[in-house]
């Protein structure tokens, strides 16, 4: 993997406009990864995509991540710096199993690891439950209870719960939790790191940002925007100090 262009930048933003944040990872990662099929990139678990994506980031500006909250009891607004080798679980050089098993009281179940093809596929239910059933029906593989076959939709809450426990334990990396606490009321929360949301806002600012520049250079020396664009960050920034 290698850090994005200043092109890829803008292309992502302008791609990833109308897309459903779901899509815009991909789009994200079908940049980083151009050999690959963005159909195998959507087999990816979430947690493993979300590793790439933190490296993407971690390559594209930098390791330390500028993060902002609101207290949920007083409001007061705070920043937080964080590393992206704090909140890197997955280790990237590992392949992961392609099928995982869960035994508990008389069930036996075979099972796979989300990815964003099943969240694509979530994304449009009206309610949790109906996603968890979604979820549910699609990710599990195989499901016997005292050595029978039955349907997913006959598991009790109790192992749907232990389910979605062991997901998250074998993949780690797709829920990441911030302990965050209000340096003005003292309140502590925890609060849900999501890095799709995170690099997709700061790549948007600095797509525009390089726009602006293509729009003042483009004005005063009628450049094209690609000979703009390729033009390294030191000599674009002194070509736009000659004209302010
Ligand atoms: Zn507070």
């Amino acid at each position: 993997m290698r850090s994005l262009s200043t092109s890829e930048i803008v292309y992502i933003w302008e791609t990833g406009q109308n897309q459903h944040w779901v899509d815009r990872a991909l789009t994200m990662l079908s940049i980083a990864y151009p050999d690959q099929l963005v159909s195998d990139l959507a087999l990816l678990s979430v947690g493993q995509r979300d590793a790439y994506l933190l490296t993407l980031r971690e390559l594209t500006f930098g390791s330390k991540l500028n993060g902002f909250a609101e207290c949920p009891k007083c409001g007061e607004k705070l920043e937080f710096d964080l590393n992206v080798s704090d909140i890197r679980l997955h280790d990237l050089t590992q392949p992961m199993p392609l099928n995982y098993t869960l035994e508990t009281d008389g069930f036996q179940l075979q099972f796979r690891l989300p990815n964003n093809q099943d969240l694509a596929a979530i994304a449009g239910c009206q309610t949790v439950e109906v996603a968890t059933t979604m979820l549910t029906q699609r990710c599990v593989l195989k499901c016997d209870r005292n050595n029978q076959p039955i349907s997913s939709d006959q598991l009790p809450a109790i192992v749907l719960s232990q389910l979605s426990e062991q997901m998250l334990e074998y993949d780690p990396q797709a829920e990441i939790q911030l302990a965050l606490s209000c340096p003005a009321c003292g309140h502590a929360w925890s609060a849900l790191f999501d890095i799709v949301d995170f690099f997709w806002t700061e790549l948007s600012v600095q797509a525009k940002l390089l726009l602006q520049d293509v729009h003042l250079l483009a004005r005063f020396y009628g450049w094209r925007e690609v000979d703009i664009l390729s033009m390294s960050e030191v000599r674009r920034q002194f070509y736009l100090g000659l004209i302010s």
